[in-house]
């Protein structure tokens, strides 16, 4: 019992911060390639006037307050 106690407090103090970490910085990178472009497809947004849908794969999106699309 006591040696499933410390394997658990080491993976708590060990894995789950790298996991989570890990989890973080890919979100990140996710949020920041994706703005202005596609999800879905990758297509860059930007300057397609008053276009609302992907021209490449016909996915709505949405603009933000600064004007970029977002989708
Ligand atoms: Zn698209």
């Amino acid at each position: 019992m006591v040696e499933w106690l410390i394997l658990l407090i080491f993976v708590s103090f060990t894995f789950v911060p790298i996991v989570l970490t890990t989890w973080l910085v890919m979100c990140a990178n996710r949020a920041t390639i994706w703005v202005g472009h596609c999800r879905r497809c990758g297509y860059d947004l930007h300057h397609l006037g008053n276009r609302r849908h992907c021209p490449e794969c016909g996915h709505p999106f949405q603009l933000n307050a600064r004007g970029e699309p977002i989708s």
